[in-house]
């Protein structure tokens, strides 16, 4: 245990929590009785515990020990070793990666995911990719942020290294306590989103923790904590610090939640939300004058409903939908010009990728992606028109009906484009009756799903 034990940590002992054995995975307890067994301080950390002390289940189980990346190689025969100056250890397991990372000292931002080298600018972050691990890692070296290199800590210092309190707990597999060296047990209690330390210094740090807040908040149904919102009001503009590849993947998690609309309305309330696209916030604004843009949210309440039905959500799909009236009217401009439909799509994209490349930046596959969801708008009026099944069988057929259905929401038509495309899909495709109350033929054709970072597990019964 740490050798200068703050006099605020507190050990909640077993009886007094409710994370039991039984809800960690099984990887996951193996290698804490491991580590343990081989005479080192385990605990499980971060996301894990919090989740699991929320009664949710965990996206993944994090493990911090005091065994070094070196220590953890000849422990664990399934152990790679992942990221140059940090280097953490990913444990393979049949359907699960569990995380083990060194304790760390402090003024370090976390391992996160390394963005796509190409784009980065020149104070560009070290922070970089979870779990991928290509390119070289950056320092970050300007406006305030100091780095030390390689300096392994003690548990204490692990937990304050760390960006909120209710992230810092620890559950130790030596008593099955939690120790909480931040308070954070009491802001968890109070539903409560607070930085460790002064928030203006964290965020200065690592601007990408300000996005962070907003998705914990968001997720969990918690409250940004007063200090920890005044900085992040103050210091908003300063999200632009962070690399656009790195931005996009923070705005993605935190769009594709759930709770995509409640978060757009934090995130311009608190002001994170200009910096990060700026001239589609100033086109919501001008427009705002006596005729609300009303699709934005409308658009990320549906991508909600659609989530909630447990179905997966593209990147592409989300931003085509959230961006899509502005998209449109892009387009609209280029067709008077002059320009062919597919032609002014096209272009109407490539201008709005452009604004936002050096804030969010969206990958190429993505916007692709996108441009073919809008374009397939033109292409769902011929009914069924020529070559119909190869339309169907495009690997952008499914998100481009999904498109095609959120519209005629919006404007129910005559005549449904969307269900004729649908019952012609189901029976091009499917080539199988299927029930036409709930014959969601898109849902069930192949849809290539997102990457998963790590596989979640469901928590085996006690
Ligand atoms: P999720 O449920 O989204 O995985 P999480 O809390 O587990 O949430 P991760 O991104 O998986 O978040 O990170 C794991 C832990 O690492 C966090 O709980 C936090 O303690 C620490 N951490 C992650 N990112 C940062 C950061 N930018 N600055 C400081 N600490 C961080
Ligand atoms: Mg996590």
């Amino acid at each position: 245990m740490s050798t200068i034990m703050n006099k605020n940590t507190t050990i909640i002992p077993r009886p007094q929590h409710c994370i039991s054995r039984s809800l960690l995975s099984p990887n996951g307890l193996k290698v804490l009785y491991k580590l343990k067994e081989n005479g080192y301080t385990a605990y499980l950390v971060g996301g894990g515990v919090r989740d699991l002390l929320l009664g949710r289940e965990p996206k993944d189980f994090d493990i911090a020990t005091n065994a070094t990346p070196g220590e953890l190689k000849k422990l664990f025969r399934n152990c790679r070793l992942i990221g140059r100056r940090f280097r953490l250890a990913h444990l393979h397991f049949q359907d699960e990666i569990i995380e083990v990372a060194t304790f760390r000292s402090a003024a370090e931002p976390a391992p996160e995911e390394e963005p796509e080298p190409q784009h980065e600018p020149e104070h560009v972050e070290r922070e970089g990719r979870r779990h991928h691990h290509h390119g070289p890692r950056m320092l970050k070296s300007d406006e305030g942020v100091v780095l030390r290199d390689n300096v392994f800590g003690t548990p204490e210092e692990d937990a304050f290294r760390r960006d909120f309190t209710v992230n810092a707990l620890f559950y130790n597999i030596a008593d099955f306590s939690i120790i909480d060296h931040v308070g954070g047990m009491e802001d968890l209690k109070a539903g409560v989103i607070r930085t460790i330390g002064d928030p203006a210094t964290r965020f200065t740090e690592d601007p990408v923790r300000m996005i962070r807040a907003v998705r914990f908040a968001a997720m969990l149904g918690f409250t940004i904590e007063e200090e920890t919102r005044k900085a992040i009001v103050e210091m908003a503009p300063a999200i632009n610090r962070a690399t656009p590849p790195r931005l996009f993947e923070e705005v993605l998690k935190l769009l594709l939640l759930g709770a995509g609309e409640s978060t757009y309305q934090l995130l311009r309330h608190i002001g994170l939300f200009e910096p990060l696209f700026p001239h589609f916030d100033a086109w919501l604004t001008r427009e705002s004058e006596g005729f609300p843009h009303a699709r934005v949210g409308k658009a990320l309440e549906w991508i909600d409903a659609r989530i909630d039905e447990g179905e997966v959500v593209s990147p592409a799909l989300l931003i085509a939908l959230m961006f899509g009236e502005y998209l449109e009217e892009r387009n609209q401009y280029f067709r008077d010009e002059g320009a062919p439909p597919q032609q002014a799509t096209e272009m109407a994209v490539a201008q709005f990728a452009g604004e936002l490349a050096t804030t969010v930046l969206i990958p190429n596959r993505v916007l692709v992606a996108v441009r073919e969801i809008l374009g397939s708008q033109y292409r769902f009026q011929k009914t069924p028109g020529r070559n119909a099944p190869g339309f169907v069988g495009r690997r952008v057929f499914p998100d481009a009906l999904r498109y095609l259905g959120f519209m005629e929401e919006l404007n129910p038509p005559k005549r449904s484009l969307h269900e004729y495309w649908k019952s012609y899909a189901s029976g091009v495709i499917m080539k199988a009756p299927h029930d036409a109350e709930e014959g969601a033929a898109p849902q069930k054709k192949k849809r290539r799903r997102r990457r998963r970072r790590k596989p979640t597990r469901m928590p085996e019964g006690p």
